[in-house]
């Protein structure tokens, strides 16, 4: 691209497309809303815990290549931690059971033959269940494609593909269950290492990305917020951005990544469709040291939780899907919680440390079959105008991957012929 890249949003799809530019000696703007970069996935001081903590808890993996991609070239890989194997400890709130399941490193899933790596109570042959997410077709959800055994399905995919889609899986994707399956579980163990950004997601994500952006000359500008584009009178390319102070000119060789949350591109941009429901997610803090021997994460069967993270000061939880606890008061949810936190680490349940709770109402765009059809392509018919973002058809549900794949595409569609 011979003009300036006016990349606007600075979530990781910005990010990702404006590392890419800039890395390839493009002249970029980066213009954001917020007055930090992140969007959803930043970090804040939270005054009640008087820390600094995360928007949510995020997981990546390590066959998130875009992920892994990102982080190097930015210099923040080694924040990245976590057990260097592919396994994930459970608890059953109602049988108070514990296990853990262990994948085997390669392509060939000994781990299902292991009795002791696999979830207690399943048969190898449960497994197969899994198979036809790998050639579901667009209309299917997951519980349509597959026909899980109980035992399994409430064991490992339930809690595990509802914080995948963000959706129950009942309501979920097959298909896009099928790509993340294809990209992990079934190219092996060494896919599937969990990942977490132990100092926080801005010291993983956010930080070195400005520092690289800054070091190749990028501009940044936060409290920047685009209110129009102007599109040229023949159709062919947009011709201005309005921050609010009236129309400002771009040059031939201009060009734009809108990197926005979904509906706020569809006020930018005429006649675009886009995801338009969500999902929520529900996280919540607590103030304690993690006992002697905590698994790093915890998944939780039978329980309101769905994953307690294990931080150096903090045990933190992630329910997925939960729109069902919008209306429930803070403190009566935040008791529950902590109840089952208290018994899943077996720690006291009296007195109930320091807490906060997030509700984070519009998480995700709800991973159904439905919303995946609503979902545009890279380029627009404007020439010179690109999307990105995790809604975007990068054929993955809502995640750090998908959306630094968008950002990823966009840049790569702006290079000249
Ligand atoms: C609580 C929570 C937990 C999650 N957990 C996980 C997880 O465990 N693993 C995982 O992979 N993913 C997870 N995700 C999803 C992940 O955070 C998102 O997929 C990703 O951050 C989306 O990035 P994005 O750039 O597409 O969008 P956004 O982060 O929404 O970025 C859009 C940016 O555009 C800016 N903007 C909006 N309007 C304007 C405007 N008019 N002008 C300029 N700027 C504007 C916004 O301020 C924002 O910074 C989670 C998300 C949440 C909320």
């Amino acid at each position: 691209m011979a003009g300036t890249v006016h990349v606007i949003g600075a979530g990781l799809a910005g990010l990702a497309a404006a590392v890419r530019l800039a890395s390839r000696g493009a002249a970029v703007v980066l213009h954001e809303a917020a007055p930090q970069a992140g969007g959803r996935c930043r970090s804040y001081f939270d005054r009640q815990l008087n820390a600094v903590i995360d928007n949510g808890n995020h997981l990546v993996l390590s066959g998130n290549t875009a992920m892994r991609e990102f982080t190097r070239v930015i210099g923040s890989e080694h924040t990245l931690t976590g057990p260097g194997r592919a396994e994930f400890a459970f608890v059953d709130l109602e049988s108070d059971e514990r296990w853990t399941v262990r994948l085997s490193e390669g392509r060939l899933p000994w781990w299902i033959f292991d009795r002791r790596a696999r979830v207690p109570g399943t048969k190898w042959s449960d497994y197969l269940s899994l198979a036809p997410l790998l050639r579901a077709g667009p209309e299917a959800t997951m519980t349509d494609a597959m026909r899980c055994p109980p035992t399994l399905y409430k064991r490992l995919i339930h809690p595990l593909f509802l914080a995948v889609l963000n959706a129950d899986p009942a309501e979920g994707s097959a298909q896009m269950a099928g790509a993340v399956i294809r990209e992990t579980l079934a190219a092996g163990g060494k896919a599937c290492h969990p990942l977490i950004a132990s100092d926080g997601l801005d010291v993983s994500f956010v930080t070195p990305a400005l520092a690289f952006l800054d070091a190749k000359g990028a501009q940044v500008l936060m409290q920047h917020r685009v209110r129009a584009l102007g599109y040229a009178a023949d159709g062919s390319r947009v011709e201005s951005i309005d921050f609010g102070d009236g129309p400002q000119a771009l040059g031939e060789d201009d060009a734009v990544v809108l990197a926005v949350p979904p509906n706020v591109a569809a006020s930018l941009v005429p006649g675009l469709t886009t995801p338009d429901e969500y999902r929520a997610i529900v996280n919540a803090h607590f103030q304690v040291p993690p006992p002697p021997g905590c698994p790093p994460m915890i998944g939780v069967v039978n329980g309101v939780s769905d994953w307690i993270f294990a931080f150096e000061n903090r045990l933190s939880v992630t329910i997925s899907g939960a729109d069902h606890l919008l209306d429930e008061s803070r403190e009566s949810l935040a008791q529950r919680i902590w109840e089952e936190v208290a018994r899943a680490c077996r720690v006291p349940a009296t007195p109930m440390p320091v807490w906060q709770l997030v509700r984070e109402k519009r998480a995700t765009f709800a991973a159904t079959p439905a919303q995946d059809t609503r979902r545009p392509g890279t380029k627009t018919r404007w020439r010179n105008l690109m999307l990105a973002g995790d809604w975007t058809a990068t054929g993955l549900p809502a995640t750090i991957e998908g959306a630094l794949r968008s950002g990823n595409r966009a840049a790569d569609e702006l290079r000249p012929a």
